[in-house]
């Protein structure tokens, strides 16, 4: 169905159609009145033709015009007359089957035309509407592209801003912190006098000796595996997803908060459960997640009088996931204000930044997560977080 095709042209203006039907049955008329034409059928194929192309380009009007040309110019030219002296009446019978004939192939071939002209418009049709749609195919990648670029700025930015807060908080620890990392290295220093004394001693006993320089040794390890974890918390880097054993993270944020609940007098107590499934997420961002949950409730402890406990606790809960509740028997939650903690900026603390409680949900809900608060009783406050265990994480 090549445009290219002559015949498949669109229709030419009507009058071009009545004039290619007078002038293709008059070229059948002067065709078959050639001396050199004298088969007997010539005059009715030419005729057929002529009615045939005038159907094809003009439709039905010209076809009817070319069919009754022809009819006319077949009898005048054709058939002796009927009032002549050799009017044969049995020749009525083939002008009917001419005229019969010519309708036929006429208004056929007006179908076939009008049916082809049909399928070229739909042909048309079709090419317009995928051009429309690889347009618009090609409008939604860029937007999706764009909108993966713009989802990647705000991860970052997220990102930017959690690294921003943990350092805040992490500068505001600097005391405790440094009692922490202090407790192991006068320790390290204690042994490894003893150990010197051990040795120097008229009969030196080098098995004492040896025990005080492993636990000096010891210390000293300790000392730096507590400035490698506060390390990780300052350095800058994308979110990275790893298997987390959650509990070695509550245990590690107890390390480096250990000093600042001592401060203020205040007990923390777990209760993990054993061999919990490891959690898909980044290290990082979860301790930080822990971080501003223990911290808070410390911060809500500071005043009360009677116990002071911070209770964590982990556990298997329903569909795979791992829940982790972090409870204090401070303050409570602001009085008809629980709905705003975690919104940004809410805080009612003097020197507080309202940030904690919106960074950390924005994590575990990034984690696939949900964090929430509800009143302790008789006193306090619980703070829970689910997060999906590897398997649930897969699916
Ligand atoms: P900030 O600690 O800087 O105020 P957060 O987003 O961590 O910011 O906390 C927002 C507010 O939520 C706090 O100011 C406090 O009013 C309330 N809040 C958070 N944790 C506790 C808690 N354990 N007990 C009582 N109130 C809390």
């Amino acid at each position: 169905m090549s445009s290219s095709n002559p015949l498949l042209r669109p229709r030419p203006p009507v009058i071009w159609s009545y004039g290619i039907a007078v002038l293709s049955v008059a070229a059948a008329l002067i065709i078959s009145r050639l001396p050199a034409v004298h088969l007997q059928d010539a005059p009715v194929s030419l005729f057929l033709c002529a009615v045939i192309l005038s159907a094809w380009f003009g439709g039905v009007g010209p076809g009817l015009l070319a069919t009754s040309l022809s009819t006319l110019a077949f009898n005048y030219y054709f058939l002796p007359p009927i009032y002549s002296l050799d009017a044969k009446p049995e020749e009525i019978p083939r002008l009917v089957i001419f005229m019969v004939s010519a309708l036929f192939v006429g208004s056929l071939s007006a179908a076939q035309r009008s049916a082809t002209e049909s399928l070229r418009r739909a042909r048309d049709d079709l090419r317009k509407t995928v051009q429309e749609l690889q347009r618009s195919n090609e409008a939604l990648q860029a937007e999706s592209r764009e909108r993966k670029r713009a989802e990647e700025a705000s991860r970052q930015a997220q990102a930017d801003l959690a690294r921003v807060s943990r350092v805040t908080t992490m500068g505001e620890l600097t005391a405790s912190l440094a009692h922490e990392v202090n407790q192991p290295i006068a320790a390290a220093v204690t042994n490894a006098n003893t150990c010197i004394r051990w040795l120097a001693r008229d009969t030196p006993d080098v098995e004492e000796a040896r025990a005080a320089a492993v636990r000096s040794a010891k210390d000293g390890m300790r000392a730096a595996e507590i400035v490698s974890r506060i390390r990780l918390l300052f350095k800058k880097g994308s979110p990275q997803r790893e298997l987390v054993d959650i509990n070695e993270v509550v245990r590690e944020m107890i390390v480096l908060l250990r000093g600042e609940a001592t401060r203020y007098n205040i007990s923390v107590r777990t209760e993990l459960a054993p061999e919990l499934s490891p959690v898909l997420g980044d290290r990082v961002q979860l301790q930080q997640v822990l971080m501003n949950l223990m911290l808070n409730g410390i911060d809500a402890m500071k005043d009360v009088d009677g116990t002071r406990e911070l209770a964590i606790k982990s556990q298997r809960v329903e569909n795979e996931q791992v829940l982790v509740t972090v409870s204090d028997t401070g303050v409570g939650l602001p009085a008809q204000q629980a709905d705003q903690i975690f919104k940004a900026f809410f805080t009612t603390k003097s020197h507080g930044t309202g940030m904690g409680l919106s960074i950390s949900r924005s994590i575990i809900e990034s984690h696939g997560g949900r964090l929430w608060a509800a009143d302790n009783s008789p006193r306090g406050a619980s703070f829970y977080f689910t997060l999906p265990t590897k398997v649930e994480a897969k699916e």
